[in-house]
């Protein structure tokens, strides 16, 4: 097992993985921007290096400064988190030549699954189910408009670096075609440095159902069931759940399918794979090979720390789970607390936190890195932490994220927290009667006392 481990990020995410090291008895190193030095992952860590100024670009996202924080602290593995360098396979790469183990895919990996439009066509050679659009990248914007009719609209045109919710807007005819097709492209070009887009039927109002794949280095992959995403603003997640409300068959089918496509790449570490579902049919759109912010609900249901999972594998350590032995036992919710103001478009409410009280009990969680007194920085994400309840059903579920949402005070900033709570509220969610129109169909319901 490791001595020593670096984590390459920065706020809740941050804070998880150090905890799950000093669980572990693994010594930590937190890199932080100069923005960060008051920041809780510097401080519950036992060393740590200023790697840069608050740009991401020139911090969090700066493999060289963050390869020798490792090499001078000597860590003998980097954990890379969310977001920033989690899926670059460039850096993965970079660890791999220095002797430093990358808690994540292997490089070539990330290469095939990291890029949507590739892995799109990965999926398609291994008869994994996708959404009808282009086989892989699209080469103009000609070609894509004869594709488009092809396929009939509306179309859904995707960045093959995005991530986030961002880089991808919707085609409904062909005469705004080339007008969405640009402010896409502009968009991945500036969030992700590269405007290779693809194309896929837009799916009306699917849900969004993700499986969790875990896999050692010795070709064991196993899932550990799936979430809800579908609470989506956006295209970005708000709120998530475990398990989902699909039958048995569907979940059977479509675990089978994580399984193979996680298999067909070789795959090592824990990941995602992603599909929209709509009626009784799924389909692939992407994995993520990395851990994801809505872990926690996986967790909660089955029992099993990700986070050491993960650490585990990279260690190369045997899966010590067979598929028969993941038993997914009661119910769990999760909301992502965000530093916005939903009266304003969500805009980013970054601040001091003036006073925080957080509620606990049993099955309660609050994964964060917020604490009274600090002060959120401009620079980065906006989510500041995520509650995560445990219900023995759905139903004793919502009701426990009700009572936890109405005891959180997180004052000083905005939050989205009573937009969270009033999706609890709403009689169509308690049913599971929504799909990832949700949150734009209920809008007015919504916002009626969310201040
Ligand atoms: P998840 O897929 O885990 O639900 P999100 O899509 O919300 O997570 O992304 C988690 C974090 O990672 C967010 O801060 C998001 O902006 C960032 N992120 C996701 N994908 C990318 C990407 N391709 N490039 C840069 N940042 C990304
Ligand atoms: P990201 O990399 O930003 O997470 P995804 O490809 O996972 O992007 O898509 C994010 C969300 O966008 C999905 O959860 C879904 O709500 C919506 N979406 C993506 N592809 C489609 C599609 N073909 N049809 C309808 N909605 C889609
Ligand atoms: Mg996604």
């Amino acid at each position: 097992m490791f001595q020593k481990i670096l984590i390459a990020n920065r706020g809740e995410i941050a804070v998880r993985i150090i905890r799950a090291c000093k669980q572990m008895g693994i010594k930590t190193v937190a890199v932080y921007s100069t923005a960060d030095a008051d920041s809780l992952h510097v401080q519950i860590a036992d060393e740590s290096v200023c790697i840069g100024p608050p740009k991401s670009n020139e911090s969090y996202l700066n493999m060289e400064n963050i390869i020798s924080a490792a090499v001078s602290k000597g860590a003998e593995a980097i954990h890379p988190g969310f977001g920033f360098l989690s899926e670059n396979s460039a850096f993965s790469t970079l660890c791999k030549e220095v002797g430093i183990r990358f808690i994540g895919p292997d490089g070539s990996v990330i290469d095939k699954m990291g890029n949507k439009s590739k892995a799109r066509e990965i999926m398609i050679d291994a008869n994994v189910p996708v959404v009808p659009g282009s086989k892989g990248a699209l080469e103009s914007i000609d070609e894509a408009m004869k594709l488009s009719e092809k396929i009939g609209y509306p179309v859904l045109i995707k960045a093959s670096s995005g991530g986030g919710g961002r880089g991808m807007r919707v085609a409904r005819n062909k005469g705004e075609f080339k007008n969405q097709y640009e402010t896409a492209q502009m968009e991945a070009i500036n969030a992700f440095g590269d405007g290779t887009m693809y194309l896929e039927k837009f799916v009306e109002n699917p849900k969004h159902i993700e499986f969790q794949i875990l896999a050692d280095k010795y070709g064991n992959v196993i899932h550990l069931g799936e979430r809800d995403c579908s609470i989506q603003r956006r295209n970005q997640k708000v709120i998530e759940e475990a398990p989902s409300l699909i039958s048995e068959d569907l979940r059977t089918r479509m675990g089978d399918a994580a399984i193979k496509a996680a298999k067909s790449v070789k795959y090592e570490n824990a990941g995602t794979i992603e599909f929209l579902v709509s009626g009784n049919d799924f389909y692939f759109i992407e994995m993520n090979t990395r851990i994801q912010v809505e872990h926690p609900v996986t967790e909660m249901v089955t029992g099993i720390d990700l986070i050491k999972e993960q650490i585990n594998i990279a260690a190369g350590k045997e899966l010590k789970y067979k598929q028969e032995d993941i038993k997914l036992k009661g119910h769990a919710i999760e909301c992502r607390i965000n530093a916005e103001n939903p009266k304003e478009n969500f805009r980013p409410s970054p601040g001091t936190i003036k006073l925080l009280h957080v509620p606990s009990g049993h099955g309660i969680r609050f994964d964060s890195f917020i604490y009274q007194g600090y002060k959120i920085p401009p620079y980065y994400d906006s989510m500041m932490g995520k509650v995560i309840v445990y219900g023995e059903t759905r139903l004793d579920a919502i009701r426990k994220m009700r009572a936890t949402l109405e005891e959180l005070v997180i004052s000083g900033v905005d939050t989205n927290q009573t937009f969270c709570y009033m999706i609890l509220n709403n009689p169509d969610y308690v049913k599971g009667s929504f799909n990832t129109g949700f949150i734009e169909k209920k809008m007015s319901f919504l916002m009626e006392y969310t201040e």
